[in-house]
């Protein structure tokens, strides 16, 4: 629909991936996965593997395509329509891959990601715990160095892929400094699943269905030394770095609800009440007028922060956060509007809608909250302004002559006034 804002290359993946979610996932598909039928769509993965559709960002060296984050998005606006469990599927190689291409070793790759993109493995991230998810530095898995292998003893729960993983990518507490700082106290592991590695089921989801969602639980579980990702105890930047992929795709994820807007403008075209189609009632146009508002300024900041994460701009963080917060919530405001147009008929299972409802309120919640995008956002940007605005606007005014400076204030020269009619 906005061609325009992609490459020949870019809209080309776009088209490929649209072929691909029609023709190749069929709706008793996603029916079986919807009654947990299904334990982990393998299938899919294999299918988008044969296509070398898995971790497209990555080299070609190690099985990706080595395109832009913006054709990941794009191609993200088609897989998003097919729900949040095949979503995730299509995500975790470029959440999981960017911890093992940003900070694997040549041999982690060869033994990893390449297999991984290839689709011959499969893996998932495994973050939260039972104490808590937003609070991930208080992480209290851990795992003590014995020599040449790590011991790693706890919990992570609602790990997406706990079943039918063979590998995780795990976060522990290595550093049991009592004074270690909370960047300091963490690191990132790869667990092959094996002896000591279980998986619980305690309870069913809402939406997210047949995607092997679980806990993990690790007892004694013996780790070599070689699978650790980055330093020892520096997590963190793991963990920062794995944030870009991991709220970003699911800022894109949310643009395929455009399938569930789409649907709703045809349903509103057809159906009709009081003798007319339901669509000339503007309670009801102006719902269709809201979404595809709301989906377009996702869009714009989707695309933007990708753009901003190919470009490596210094406020794409911030960029990142903002899209993942206003494309999910944006994305709950269209599926909920596509069912009121659509009447007692959009809750059934007859059209998808209900599972697009159940899918879209995990969207608010995982890969890190509303609140904590805001908690984010605020922060980086008054980091930007307060620090870095500043200086640049002082700067220019430093190099201004003698007759502009006079008329040109700083924050610091309007400061001063407000102090003085203030009186302090
Ligand atoms: C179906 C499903 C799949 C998931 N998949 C994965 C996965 O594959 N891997 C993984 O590691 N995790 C996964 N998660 C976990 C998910 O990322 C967490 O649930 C999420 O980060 C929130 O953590 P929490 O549930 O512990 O809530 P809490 O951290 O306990 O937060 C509870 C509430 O308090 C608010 N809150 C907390 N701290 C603050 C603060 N400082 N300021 C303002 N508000 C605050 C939160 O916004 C929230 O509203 C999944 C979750 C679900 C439900």
């Amino acid at each position: 629909m906005y061609d325009f804002l992609l490459t020949p290359e870019e809209r080309a993946l776009r088209d490929e991936v649209r072929r691909f979610a029609r023709e190749e996932v069929s709706s008793d598909f996603l029916r079986k996965m919807d009654r947990d039928e299904i334990v982990y769509p393998r299938e899919f993965v294999e299918k988008l593997a044969a296509r070398h559709l898995r971790g497209i960002r990555f080299p070609k060296e190690y099985g990706g395509r080595g395109m832009s984050w913006v054709a990941e998005v794009a191609a993200f606006e088609e897989i998003g329509c097919l729900g949040i469990a095949l979503g995730c599927a299509f995500a975790m190689p470029s959440i999981v891959g960017e911890a093992l291409h940003r900070f694997g070793t040549e041999e982690q790759k060869r033994k990893y990601l390449k297999p991984y993109l290839e689709g011959k493995l499969v893996a998932a991230e495994a973050l939260t715990e039972p104490r808590g998810g937003s609070d991930f530095f208080g992480a209290t898995t851990r795992a003590v160095l014995e020599g040449d292998h790590f011991v790693v003893n706890g919990q992570k729960r609602f790990v997406v892929g706990a079943d039918g993983s063979d590998f995780y990518v795990v976060y522990c507490r290595t550093n049991f400094q009592p004074d270690a700082h909370k960047y300091n106290r963490i690191s990132l592991l790869i667990i092959d699943k094996g002896p000591g590695v279980e998986t619980e089921h305690l309870y069913g989801l809402m939406g997210c269905r047949g995607a092997g969602t679980g806990r993990l639980v690790f007892r004694d579980v013996k780790v070599p030394r070689e699978n650790l990702l980055g330093e020892l105890h520096g997590g963190a930047l793991c963990f920062h770095q794995m944030m870009i992929p991991e709220r970003l795709t699911s800022a894109a994820g949310c643009l395929g609800t455009w399938g569930a807007l789409d649907l709703a403008v045809r349903y509103s075209n057809r159906r009709t009440a009081f003798g007319k189609p339901i669509r000339k009632f503007q309670a009801v146009n102006f719902m269709v007028a809201d979404s595809i508002t709301q989906l377009d300024a996702a869009r714009g900041l989707a695309y933007l922060a990708a753009r901003s994460v190919d470009e490596n701009a210094p406020n794409c963080r911030r960029l990142v956060s903002e899209a993942k917060r206003f494309a999910t919530e944006a994305a709950w405001n269209i599926v909920n509007n596509a069912m009121q147009i659509m009447g007692g008929i959009g809750y059934t299972d007859v059209y998808p809608l209900e599972r697009a409802m159940r899918d879209q309120r995990l969207a608010l919640i995982w890969t890190g909250t509303s609140e904590i995008m805001n908690l984010l956002v605020q922060h980086e940007y008054y980091q930007e302004v307060l620090e870095e605005t500043y200086d640049r606007r002082k700067m220019e005014k430093d190099a201004m002559n003698p007759d502009e400076r006079e008329r040109c204030f700083t924050d610091e020269d309007m400061w001063k006034v407000h102090e003085s009619e203030a009186g302090t």
